[in-house]
């Protein structure tokens, strides 16, 4: 079953002066429980094709197919609802926020879901996360009070609340040393084992190939696919 398709996708930027063309025609199917690396140099296409996938940026023309639905007529607010229901996103900084705890950031997501769960639902399920996630005991500290290892996971505990079905990855050990890297690539392998959650991670680090199961080379807007 294929979760995600993209049909001759084009995107471009469009500048002050100039529009920059950073794919031109895109193909890719991603299946349910893919688990996805896209590998390639800074500037080639990464984030661009990641947000489209993450349904945070539209692409300028072509189709997006979710689940066998065409997505591209759907207005702003129900891209939005489709967003928050299916994807989570860790980032390379974190984004956490700072003036909130560990359990009220992992809760943000909960409380713009549609579904609203109780109190006490939501906290055995944050919970729950937490500890498998190795932060128990953390839920009243802030950020800054955690290693960026411990953040990274914070923001992935964050990324699973609302049981996404797409867990997508920009980056995510870019600001980590080596160790907390493969703590955090050990965490997201996982989450992919347990869940059948589909992962996309997005990446110029080399090592992030060894956990995947397709390493998609992007490179100059086309895409290559590792046998
Ligand atoms: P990567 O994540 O692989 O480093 P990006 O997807 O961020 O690559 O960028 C791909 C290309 O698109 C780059 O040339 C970049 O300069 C350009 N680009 C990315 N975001 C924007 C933007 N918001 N406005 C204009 N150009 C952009
Ligand atoms: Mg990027």
């Amino acid at each position: 079953m294929n979760l995600i398709e993209l049909n001759k996708i084009k995107k471009t930027y469009r500048g002050r002066n100039i529009e920059s063309v950073v794919f031109q025609s895109l193909n890719l199917t991603i299946k349910k429980g893919d688990f996805i690396a896209f590998y390639g140099r800074s500037g080639s296409g990464k984030s661009t094709l990641l947000n489209m996938i993450g349904l945070v940026d539209r692409p300028t023309s072509g189709n997006i197919n979710l689940e066998g639905n065409k997505i591209n007529a759907l207005s702003d607010d129900e891209y939005a609802f489709i967003r928050n229901k299916y994807v989570g996103f860790i980032f390379q900084d974190f984004k956490l926020i700072e003036d909130m705890t560990i359990y009220e950031n992992v809760e943000v997501p909960m409380l713009f879901a549609k579904e609203k769960l109780s109190n006490i639902e939501r906290k055995t399920r944050i919970s729950k996360l937490l500890k498998e996630l190795g932060l128990e005991g953390k839920d009243k500290a802030f950020p800054d009070e955690l290693s960026g290892g411990q953040k990274q996971r914070v923001a992935i505990a964050r990324a699973l609340v609302n049981q996404p079905k797409l867990l997508l990855a920009d980056e995510p050990t870019g600001n980590l040393d080596k160790t907390s890297a493969d703590d955090v690539m050990k965490m997201i392998t996982q989450i992919h084992k347990e869940n059948e959650t589909t992962v996309v991670i997005a990446t110029h680090d080399p090592q992030i190939k060894d956990y995947v199961n397709r390493v998609i080379y992007v490179d100059e807007g086309s895409l290559r696919e590792e046998e």
